[in-house]
């Protein structure tokens, strides 16, 4: 492990150039390679910064051969920044999966701050910030897809999705079954001269919206009220339970806040483990 180099995860802007970290362009400018999704992307971004270094390609259709080879460099010695298009790498991008190489190989791995999409849409969503749900981008097949969202129609947290916009009038449609009529917020172009932030319920968004829809997109959904969620005995016990309950005490609870019999709860918590 000594003789090994250091793979430095280092986030770059989303949008507007000056939002990177010093310790990010130190580092770009003190490693043997620089890792990138997109190396003429990132070539644009060094060369805003005058830094020249090796780039290698690193993305999701050649991140297990070139994972492998990022390894071999890293276990001779070489220090490896990685970098995505945009944002902080192993958010929903391929450094997650390099990461895990580097775990399993012993390979020391140093993160640094920096900006992330869903974050900074957070932050200025008016929603409860003090607990959420970072969801990256729904599932695409059908029956995935709807157990997402049939978990998301009754998520108590902050709930942060990724959305591409050509897609995004769909998921909205989608939303207002599952959703109805809690808040939700567009953040479209996050750092960029057409930031905006579209408020409303999802129904609501949808008739602001323009025909067509450019730029890059983060949908914040606010939670589910507790009495949005249907009182289903058996989902309350069940998230009691989760929540680290005993049988008992989560019976009682769930008979108190339902109104009904502690004996008819008793007989839900009968056959589960
Ligand atoms: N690793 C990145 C991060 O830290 O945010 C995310 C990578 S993911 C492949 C790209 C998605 O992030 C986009 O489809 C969009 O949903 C979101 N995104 C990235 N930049 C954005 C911006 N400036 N404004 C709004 N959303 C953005």
């Amino acid at each position: 492990m000594e003789n090994h180099g250091v793979l430095y995860l280092c986030p770059t802007p989303i949008g507007n150039l000056e939002d990177i970290t010093l310790r990010v362009l130190k580092t770009l400018k003190e490693v043997d390679i620089i890792a990138a999704e997109d190396t003429r992307q990132t070539l644009k971004l060094l060369n805003h910064y005058d830094i020249k270094k090796p780039l290698l390609s690193y993305h999701e259709h050649n991140k297990r051969i070139s994972g492998l080879k990022l390894i071999e460099e890293l276990k001779k010695g070489k220090s490896i920044a990685l970098v995505t298009d945009a944002g902080t790498p192993a958010i929903s991008d391929p450094g997650e999966d390099l990461v895990k190489l580097c775990i399993e190989e012993s390979i020391k791995i140093v993160p640094l701050p920096g900006p992330t999409a869903a974050i900074t849409a957070l932050i200025a969503s008016g929603f409860d910030t003090s607990s959420f749900v970072f969801e990256g981008f729904l599932p695409k097949k059908n029956k995935e897809r709807e157990e997402r969202l049939d978990r998301i129609s009754k998520e108590e947290k902050t709930v942060i999705l990724y959305e591409a916009p050509h897609r995004l009038k769909d998921t909205l449609q989608e939303l207002i079954k599952y959703i109805g009529d809690r808040k939700v917020v567009i953040a479209r172009e996050l750092t960029k001269i057409h930031e905006e932030f579209i408020r409303g319920t999802a129904e609501g968004v949808l008739e602001k919206l323009g025909d067509e829809i450019k730029g890059e997109i983060v949908i914040l959904i606010e939670g589910a009220k507790t009495a949005q969620i249907e009182a289903n005995p058996d989902e309350l016990l069940e998230r009691y339970l989760k929540e680290g309950m005993d049988k008992k005490e989560a019976a009682k609870r769930v008979s108190k806040e339902l109104g009904i019999s502690k004996r008819e709860v008793y007989k839900l918590t009968i056959g589960r483990k």
